[in-house]
């Protein structure tokens, strides 16, 4: 308790413990940005069988040499191929078949020749009866416009990797490979829990001195873009009884991960410490951090926990550096930090800690991004955290950054440089 710890050797500290979650089934339009459990090994073909990649005739490569408009080869057509059609007819010497892209091509022929290339004519959707003959006015090479078997997908070879993130186009390629469900990485179920006998939920009247929860909403939105399911709980009263009561619901949920806002520091009220103490192990840390220097970590009944601080802005702090990471150890995705080098746009003083400053980007000329503070560095006004581009990170150590110093910003939205 009396140790300051770095925001470093915390976190390190913290995902020494984290640990993937499970695997689980789900149905295929399920899966968008959810992360693939295992290795998909394709046991098709892809395409399944040798077809056309135009409206044309299948012919024989050899039957068409030297052919041209003003000495059209005439062939007999012979066969009829609708896509979705099976032929299973040789195609023989001098005959030629009339196919639609993406049907299979007849045994026997080698090549497609567009209909543009023939005198047929082909309306689509039309159903012209087939010729008795056709006239072929250009000469075709082998496999010219044939999607040959297993051309996009090799039969036996992995296709995604465990670890991939389902897009569209995974999805798309899952769907031609006949999955129904596929393998994913189960996502971080998130108990959020406000405490604070000031708090409001929505659907309540707002007396004198109260005010609304806030904090809930906004971890259950973090929550949710850092691809966890956020469980929010009636909001705990600063008694233990009430207190006591939400974590037991909260454990009632099969959480993964348990937040809990305010309460953690050294408050009269802040009865969530003697809770904590009685149900888990929790260790209440220092941390050299500015704003969200209080931080609960530990776990309660098996489940990690954090109890972030009740000030707004510091709440999105220590849960965009301590949670964000967890939640993306749990769901096995790779952590981006959006982290930009940018100049310092005016003098900033610091007290030592980390501290992780709401600032605004403007570009420069030469290219560079100025940040400029927000204004007030209060942890209670959140519109900072609205105006602001990102978090301007002035290492511990430093009490004084010149202007025009470079330093690191966390970004919270895109920016395009
Ligand atoms: P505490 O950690 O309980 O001392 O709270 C610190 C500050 O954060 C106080 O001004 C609280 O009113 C405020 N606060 C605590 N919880 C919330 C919440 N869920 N939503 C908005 N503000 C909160
Ligand atoms: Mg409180």
């Amino acid at each position: 308790m009396t140790d300051l710890w770095s925001v470093d050797d915390a976190l390190n500290r913290i995902l020494q413990e984290v640990a993937p979650l499970p695997a689980e089934r789900v149905a295929l339009p399920d899966s968008l940005n959810r992360v693939l459990a295992e290795d998909i090994r394709a046991e098709v073909n892809l395409p399944p069988f040798a077809n056309s990649s135009m409206d044309g005739y299948a012919v024989r490569a050899a039957d068409v040499t030297g052919a041209s408009r003003d000495h059209p080869v005439s062939l007999k057509a012979s066969m009829d191929i609708p896509a979705g059609a099976a032929p299973e007819r040789l195609l023989c010497q001098g005959e030629a078949a009339r196919i639609m892209t993406g049907a299979p091509l007849p045994p026997g022929a080698d090549t497609v020749v567009p209909v543009e290339q023939t005198d047929g004519r082909w309306t689509p959707g039309g159903h012209e009866t087939l010729p008795s003959t056709v006239q072929i006015y250009r000469s075709a090479q082998p496999g010219e416009n044939v999607r040959q078997i297993g051309e996009d997908i090799r039969a036996g070879h992995v296709v995604l990797a465990a670890g991939t993130l389902l897009r569209a186009q995974e999805i798309g390629v899952l769907a031609s490979l006949g999955y129904m469900y596929v393998p994913v990485i189960r996502q971080p179920r998130v108990a959020i829990l406000s405490t604070g006998d000031e708090l409001v939920d929505l659907d309540q009247p707002q007396p004198p001195g109260k005010i609304r929860d806030s904090n809930g909403y906004t971890l259950a939105a973090l929550v949710q873009t850092y691809h966890g399911f956020p469980i929010r709980l009636p909001i705990a009263r600063d008694n233990l009884e009430d207190v006591r009561r939400r974590f037991h619901e909260a454990l009632e949920q099969h959480p993964d991960l348990i937040l809990s806002s305010a309460g953690v520091s050294v408050g009269a009220f802040d009865v969530v410490r003697a809770v904590l103490d009685e149900l888990g192990k929790i260790e209440f840390w220092r941390i050299n951090l500015r704003p969200g220097k209080p931080l609960a970590y530990g776990s309660i009944q098996g489940v990690p926990f954090f109890g972030l601080p009740g000030n707004p802005v510091s709440a999105m702090v220590t849960f965009d550096i301590f949670v964000r990471p967890v939640l993306c150890r749990m769901g096995s995705r790779a952590e981006h930090t959006p982290t930009i080098d940018v100049i310092t746009g005016e003098d900033i003083r610091s007290d030592g800690r980390r501290s992780y400053l709401r600032v605004k980007l403007t570009p420069h000329e030469n290219g560079q991004l100025i940040a400029h503070l927000t204004g007030t560095q209060s942890s209670g006004v959140l519109t900072s955290m609205v105006q602001a581009d990102g978090l301007l990170i002035v290492p511990e150590g430093l009490t004084h950054v010149p202007a025009g110093s470079p330093l690191p910003v966390r970004l919270l939205r895109y920016i395009n440089q």
